[in-house]
């Protein structure tokens, strides 16, 4: 007989008959170590048992097995409550990466190329995620699109896990945000909305313009700010604007967003802006000669989004065509996306005024026909330049260079070519023109 039975049988010589039936109604019991584990069929029959048998089944099991025991009753139902409490745990472990990490793995400090432009809020980041909650909190970075601000928020937040993956850090945007308070209200499970957002060490919200006229979740959002801010916790927002030229916006939040630090990431110097795209260029296995990469940086504006999306097309073509690319091919590839951008057109006008300049010549003596050394060789650069470096056809050029048919510009830019090939002095004089009118 096992151990159960001889219990009951003990406990029920002073029982009644149905005690005694309700009593063998239990069918797991097992001895692990110093305690008795009684499983109950539900939370009932566990009440039941331990309210009245429980001093009785101790003794009588202590003194059955000759040693103190302890009882412990488990009900089925309680058993099935903790098995779905894990599961969940184990779900929202599993989902947290995709639902509140969300980070893009490139976008880390090591691959931020700082400039001028971008300094302070980089430090500003790198400093924040050393003293979470300890110096600019919270952190407000603003700056028109494309120029860095989710690549340092998904930057901070890597930095952070990677000292410390246990932290608790969300990284949302401010319409995500929104969405999902939405859906928790829908839903009902509000509380939960909340307490995930207050149960975290690092918060960083994207683009907050977004709360802009939108009520409701900026009250949310409010009480979320102040509950974290009050125990320390790290805040760091960006915006495409401001804080004070948010509209739309509570003002009591915008004071909150302007209590900790505000800092500005401007568009990218030219210096920044070569050391990107020789940076991604490299990344994406492009080769680009110096003229193309000043080309590039010259035309395409400001925004690094853009600068990435050139790359990436003329990467496409130089694929697709076996060729390496030129600055003449360059130039036909981008035509897009500077006429878009309606860049300042390099004209003849400004190539010859630069190179007369540079010879220290009159320009009027080198739209002529002087003959004078160096008036000649500045006249056969700037045409070679104006060739080169814009799209105007021959006529056009000799046109402005006042010569009745193109044979002079072309022989010009055959002397100039070949010239290039022997003389090192004359190759770094064109080429340092070139630089310089491209990046005038
Ligand atoms: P924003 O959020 O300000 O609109 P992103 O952070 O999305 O801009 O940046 C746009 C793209 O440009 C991303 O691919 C990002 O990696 C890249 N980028 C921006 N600034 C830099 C930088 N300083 N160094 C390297 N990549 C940059
Ligand atoms: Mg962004």
């Amino acid at each position: 007989m096992s151990l159960w039975e001889d219990i009951i049988t003990i406990i029920g010589e002073k029982k009644d008959k149905t005690t005694l039936s309700l009593l063998k109604e239990i069918k797991k019991v097992e001895l692990k170590e110093n305690t008795l584990l009684i499983s109950a069929p539900d939370d009932v029959f566990k009440e039941w048992i331990l309210s009245n048998f429980i001093d009785d089944i101790k003794t009588c099991a202590s003194k059955l097995i000759g040693q103190k025991l302890t009882v412990c009753v488990i009900s089925e139902e309680e058993k099935e409550r903790e098995h779905k409490k894990e599961r969940k745990k184990k779900q929202i472990r599993e989902e947290k990466p995709y639902r509140f990490y969300r980070l893009n793995p490139k976008f880390v400090f090591s691959n931020f190329i700082v400039g001028s432009s971008n300094k302070i809020a980089y430090s500003a980041c790198m400093s924040v995620a050393d003293n979470l909650g300890k110096i600019y909190n919270p952190l407000f970075i603003y700056g028109d699109v494309g120029l860095g601000k989710t690549h340092l928020l998904h930057a901070t937040a890597h930095y952070v896990l990677s000292k410390n993956p246990d932290a608790n850090v969300i990284y949302t945007t401010a319409d995500t945000f929104m969405s999902e308070l939405i859906s928790c209200m829908q839903q009902g499970s509000i509380l939960e909305f909340r307490q995930r957002y207050r149960d975290v060490d690092l918060l960083l919200i994207d683009d907050v313009q977004f709360l802009e006229g939108k009520e409701r979740t900026q009250v949310e959002f409010y009480h979320i700010f102040n509950a974290l801010h009050l125990i320390g916790k790290q805040i760091i927002l960006s915006s495409d604007t401001p804080p004070s030229m948010l509209t739309g916006i509570q003002e009591r939040l915008k004071s909150r967003f302007v209590s900790g630090l505000v800092v500005e990431i401007k568009p990218p110097d030219l210096e920044t802006k070569l050391s990107i795209i020789r940076k991604k260029a490299k990344e994406i296995d492009l080769d680009l000669p110096h003229d193309v990469i000043l080309f590039i940086s010259k035309t395409v504006n400001t925004n690094v989004r853009e600068l990435e999306g050139s790359l990436q097309k003329l990467k496409a073509y130089s694929q697709i065509m076996e060729r390496p690319i030129t600055l003449e091919l360059a130039r036909d590839i981008l035509k897009d996306i500077l006429k878009v951008k309606n860049v300042e057109e390099l004209t003849i006008q400004k190539i010859q005024k630069e190179v007369a300049n540079y010879f220290a010549v009159n320009l009027n003596d080198m739209l002529g026909n002087s003959r004078r050394k160096k008036v000649a060789l500045a006249r056969q650069i700037a045409m070679y330049l104006s060739r080169y470096l814009t799209d105007k056809s021959l006529t056009e050029i000799s046109k402005a260079f006042k010569k009745k048919d193109h044979t002079t510009i072309i022989n010009a830019i055959e002397k100039i070519e070949k010239g290039m090939e022997k003389d090192r002095k004359l190759k770094l004089t064109v080429e340092f023109l070139r630089d310089k009118i491209l990046t005038l």
